[in-house]
């Protein structure tokens, strides 16, 4: 079991109560990689500088580019997907020892659901990338950090790469343009992404 996208401890941690169990579980955390994501919660303890936008950098020369990146980010998301009640914080590594520290370092960023954070990994500083996480984020805000995880990864992943218009062609994996595939088949049928699928 891990921390993150587990849903009743997602929900526990929305309850504030899941302090106490980090602590006890704390061998079991380590052991399934989760205790990376955990630090994500401190950026401040892993060499990165934190502004009052949220945004968080380790190298502050890039301070002014990962501004630009979320605020066009945000302004997308909000124009193009739907409104963003309250923004992620998004942290930007320059390198990828950096983003080492806080997830599989393969990856160009991910979205951390129930923490309301983004990692953009040294390869992930452009703005399809960041639409892209930005809109994981308004997906947990809509449906819910627990119920999000439970969605199909064709509706979520599928949804982040047509409505941030990846402009990749072809996308990275097969598998993921199945997922672009299913969800442009399944808009095609006249439904709203804002209304998840049963
Ligand atoms: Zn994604």
């Amino acid at each position: 079991m891990c921390l993150v996208g587990e849903p009743n401890l997602m929900l526990l941690w929305k309850k504030g109560l899941l302090v106490s169990l980090i602590t006890s579980a704390g061998v079991l955390l380590s052991a399934c990689g989760a205790s990376q994501t955990l630090r994500a919660l401190t950026p401040e303890d892993f060499g990165m500088t934190c502004t009052s936008d949220n945004v968080c950098v380790d190298d502050a020369a890039r301070i002014g580019e990962a501004r630009k990146l979320n605020r066009h980010a945000l302004g997308f998301v909000a124009a193009n997907v739907g409104p963003i009640a309250q923004p992620p914080r998004v942290l930007f590594c320059s390198t990828r020892d950096c983003f080492a520290q806080f997830g599989d370092p393969t990856v160009a960023a991910h979205y951390i659901i129930g923490f309301d954070t983004i990692v953009v990994n040294d390869i992930g500083w452009y703005n399809f990338i960041v639409r892209h996480e930005m809109i994981h984020h308004w997906q947990a805000e809509q449906i819910g950090p627990a119920r999000s995880s439970r969605m199909p990864r064709w509706y979520l992943e599928g949804m982040a790469y047509v409505l941030s218009k990846d402009p990749r062609d072809p996308l990275p994996s097969p598998e993921i343009e199945g997922w672009r595939d299913q969800f442009n088949a399944w808009i095609a049928k006249g439904n709203d992404w804002r209304v998840p699928p049963r």
